[in-house]
């Protein structure tokens, strides 16, 4: 069966070695980016069912790389999540403007984050619980 592909932007060695482990171990054939340039690159030879994107990068932010992808028709049915530390009032809202289909916060809760994106997937374009009001 044909793994189903991921895309992690992350700037953080210790989160991106986190989320790798625990999405391969269920099975997610996962690549990987630290930057938007590395994104990119990616993204040009593969369109993955999920990216999920940290919102803090060094220079080109998260945000403003899914503004880009969302301007682009190959890129536009992929679901992406963003990944803060930060989710202060108008955030939700930020995130939703760039293009985003949810978010997780950090530090990932390793438990429950499996199921997470095992929803997020089995969505059809719409929000994830993440995203259920407050
Ligand atoms: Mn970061």
């Amino acid at each position: 069966m044909e793994q189903t592909a991921i895309l992690i932007v992350e700037d953080n060695p210790l989160n991106l070695k986190l989320v790798k482990a625990v999405l391969e171990l269920e099975g997610y054939q996962i690549w990987t980016a630290t930057q938007a340039k590395e994104a990119f690159s990616v993204l040009e030879q593969l369109i993955p069912a999920l990216i999920l994107m940290d919102i803090q990068l060094p220079g080109v932010s998260g945000l403003d790389i899914i503004q880009q992808l969302r301007k682009d028709s190959r890129y536009r049915d992929i679901r992406i999540i963003a990944i803060t530390a930060y989710a202060m009032k108008g955030d939700r809202e930020k995130m939703l403007l760039a293009g985003c289909d949810g978010y997780i916060s950090k530090p990932i809760d390793v438990v429950s984050f499996p199921d997470t994106i095992a929803s997020f997937l089995s969505q059809k374009k719409c929000s994830g619980e993440s995203l259920s009001p407050t």
